[in-house]
């Protein structure tokens, strides 16, 4: 079941932050399960506020993100590694041995699926990609997969070209928690924000199909999930 929040940009990023605040006070251990991308990005600026008032610290804090590009070197400002650090972790007290990044390469998920089956993520924030993708997940993605390594679907390649000089710079393979790994999560929240994700989310709640080519959509079996949409995502709904 998935409860919708229908709000404007600003509403949305201050409800989320407000869970935030009071589920990391609540438990100064949480682990929170983190994304990267554009839908993030206000969030953790609010995040940094809040930890620069002291409202909240990082110091207990776990961090488990969803994906990671294939071989791309951690000092690559491309990398998801370089992003995490950019956007939030250089900024608050997290503590260098509680972040953990997906590996850049195959060989490294044996070691991140270990770490993850180790812990429980409390709350794993989502984007959702214009091909209903969530973390690297793409269209016909098995609901069973744990971290694995994909192939790009070339919607997501044309989407994240805008962050790159070329399109041929955009790497066409990444290491992704699978949809295993983000259901069991114990609260998951997805935000959708502006016109481009709006025929994904009317997709989404046209019907009650739970499909692997809508990969979000085993999401409608996660007994926690609220999907925060502003006016444009939700506005074919
Ligand atoms: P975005 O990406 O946050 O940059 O829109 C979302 C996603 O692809 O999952």
């Amino acid at each position: 079941m998935i409860k919708k929040v229908i709000k404007s940009k600003e509403e949305i990023y201050n409800d989320v932050l407000e869970v935030y605040v009071n589920e990391i006070n609540k438990n100064p251990e949480i682990v929170l399960g983190l994304a990267t991308g554009s839908t993030p990005e206000p969030l953790y600026k609010k995040l940094i506020e809040a930890y620069n008032e002291s409202k909240i610290s990082f110091s207990k804090v776990e961090t488990f993100n969803l994906d990671e590009y294939e071989g791309i070197k951690k000092e690559n400002e491309q990398s998801y590694y370089a992003f995490m650090n950019k956007n939030l972790f250089s900024k608050v007290d997290i503590k260098k041995e509680n972040i953990n990044m997906p590996p850049n390469k195959e060989e490294g998920i044996e070691e991140y699926e270990k770490k993850l089956s180790e812990k429980k993520i409390d709350i794993q924030l989502l984007g959702i990609g214009s091909n209903g993708h969530i973390a690297f997940n793409e269209p016909g993605t098995l609901f069973n997969t744990r971290t694995h390594k994909v192939k790009l679907a070339q919607k997501t390649i044309d989407d994240n070209s805008r962050f790159f000089d070329k399109k041929e710079d955009v790497p066409t393979e990444a290491i992704s928690m699978g949809l295993a790994n983000i259901m069991e999560a114990k609260k998951v929240i997805l935000i959708a924000i502006g016109e481009t994700k709006a025929e994904i989310i009317k997709e989404l709640f046209s019907n009650d199909n739970i499909s692997e080519e809508l990969p979000a959509s085993i999401l409608k079996k996660h007994e926690d999930v609220t999907i925060y949409m502003d006016k444009e995502a939700a506005k074919l709904i």
